[in-house]
């Protein structure tokens, strides 16, 4: 295949927040997701210098997390997410981005999926109940404020010792800008949480529109339509297919490099690759003005659990129920009575039966939960002394066999800042988790060389 380089421009979901405040017991701490400071390997010979600092993340391994995002796998059923947000017994009641049949594995949608949990519970629920949410998360905190905004007594229980869950903002003084671990993109549809995030404080760029980066440096816009096309090919079928294959139904070429640059960055933004995920629900296809958050978002958090216990460090191993109640314990071995739950665990610790549920949730859970599947998406973040890169366009996409990481954001437009975030979806991704840091590193630099202008050394 010849080797090229993209410029995409995408459209990912996200947010839109009613933000309320305040501060979950001790300040949070890096996740054991960041690996901080860099371990350089050797010096690439393509002229990509070496990165004064390098962050990157581990979600695949993460065991609060298991994974990046939810998709649709081939021969999934209509349905799977409502069944899987459908409250048990008026006790359990369920959110996470998972539940979201709107906008699944987006901010957006965990963040809708909590407020929607936390209505239900309100209507099932008598004045002054003691409500326990478990998971701090985007869902999880939406669900809270919304729970305390209706008059119950809350209490967040947190497995990590810090709050935001997939979104995790990582200051350093190595960094001049937050590092975004996970969720920060914000697409066209977030304009509502965009706003929401600036009227607190939160900066948000716009990524500068995008098109083709090709081999001689034209710009060259990009076109989504193949993907509709291939879409809209599978929709008429008897049966489910990948997205992949739906693209052969189309007789599109999947080695286009257009394709294949437009089938990574859905895997990278979605963690689902085109040979798993359904053609019939597919990820969202990319289109539109995207943004980026470069600031700190953790304290949007502190804003919506602002009179909610939060108990960090509360990872929860057994949830109990019955007519009268729900009894959790938690993995130190304590255990607390509340009236109702919000679970909103990811789908991967949901898959992984982390939490021991008694009795066993109903088929339908269960059945929702083996159909679901998880994606993995992996960040890294690496900061030079200087750009070595003249291009301006905020999104890159390599287009070559060999490239480890096919899709890059450029933040130098955006912060000023000579700061490149790879970003690897779906089977990639989990071998990328696997790579240690000096390894990661030059499969960073072997991405980046077609970066370096002609002439460099
Ligand atoms: C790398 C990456 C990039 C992404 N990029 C984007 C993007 O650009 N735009 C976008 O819209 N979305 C993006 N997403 C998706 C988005 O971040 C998520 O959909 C969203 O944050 C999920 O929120 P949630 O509340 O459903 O789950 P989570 O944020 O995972 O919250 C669940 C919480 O439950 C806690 N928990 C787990 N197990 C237990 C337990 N046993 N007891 C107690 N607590 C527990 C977890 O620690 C976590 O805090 C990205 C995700 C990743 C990982």
């Amino acid at each position: 295949m010849t080797r090229r380089t993209l410029l995409l421009g995408a459209g990912v979901g996200a947010v839109s927040v009613l933000l309320a405040s305040c501060t979950p017991g001790p300040d949070p701490t890096p996740a054991p997701t960041a690996t901080a400071k860099p371990t350089p390997g050797p010096t690439p010979s393509n002229g990509v210098p070496l990165p004064t600092a390098v962050v990157r993340s581990a979600w695949s391994t993460d065991p609060f997390a298991l994974g990046a995002a939810s998709f649709m796998p081939v021969g999934a059923q209509p349905g799977v997410r409502d069944a899987l947000a459908r409250p048990v017994g008026d006790r359990l009641f369920f959110a996470g981005e998972a539940t979201s049949s709107d906008a699944p594995g987006t901010m957006r949608g965990a963040l809708r999926s909590g407020q929607r949990a936390a209505v239900e519970l309100l209507d099932a629920a008598e004045s002054g109940e003691r409500i326990a949410v478990i998971g701090a998360g985007l869902a999880g905190s939406a669900a809270a404020a919304r729970l305390i905004d209706g008059g119950a007594e809350v209490t967040v229980l947190e497995a990590r010792p810090r709050v935001g869950g997939r979104i995790e903002s990582w200051t350093d003084d190595a960094w001049p800008v937050p590092v975004q671990f996970g969720g920060w993109l914000l697409g066209g549809a977030d304009a509502e949480l965009r706003g929401d995030l600036e009227t607190l404080g939160t900066p948000i760029a716009d990524l500068v529109p995008a098109g083709w980066f090709t081999a001689d440096g034209e710009v060259e816009p990009v076109d989504a339509q193949p993907m509709q096309a291939a879409i809209d090919a599978a929709s008429s079928l008897l049966a489910d297919v990948s997205l992949s294959d739906a693209f052969s139904e189309a007789g599109v070429d999947v080695a286009d490099p257009g394709i294949t640059a437009l089938l990574a960055f859905v895997a990278a933004t979605t963690g689902a690759d085109a040979e798993e995920v359904s053609a019939w629900f597919p990820p969202a296809v990319p289109g539109g003005d995207l943004a980026a958050s470069t600031g700190d978002v953790i304290p949007v958090f502190d804003g919506m659990l602002d009179g909610a216990q939060v108990r960090l460090s509360s990872p929860v191993s057994r949830v109990a129920y019955d007519d009268t109640g729900v009894s959790l314990r938690l993995g130190t071995g304590e255990s607390l009575s509340f009236d109702r739950v919000v679970v909103t665990v990811p789908l991967g610790v949901l898959k992984q039966q982390a939490i021991e549920f008694h009795p066993a949730l109903p088929l339908t859970h269960r059945g929702a939960i083996t159909a679901l599947a998880m994606g993995a998406i992996e960040t890294i973040w690496l900061q030079f002394e200087e750009p070595f890169w003249d291009a301006e366009a905020s999104i890159w996409h390599v287009v070559d066999g060999d490239a480890p990481i096919r899709t890059w954001i450029n933040l130098l437009p955006a912060t000023g800042e000579p700061i490149l975030v790879g970003l690897v979806g779906g089977a990639a991704a989990e071998e990328f988790a696997a790579l240690k840091t000096d390894e990661a590193v030059a499969a960073a630099a072997s991405s980046l060389g077609f970066f370096v202008p002609a002439g460099t050394p």
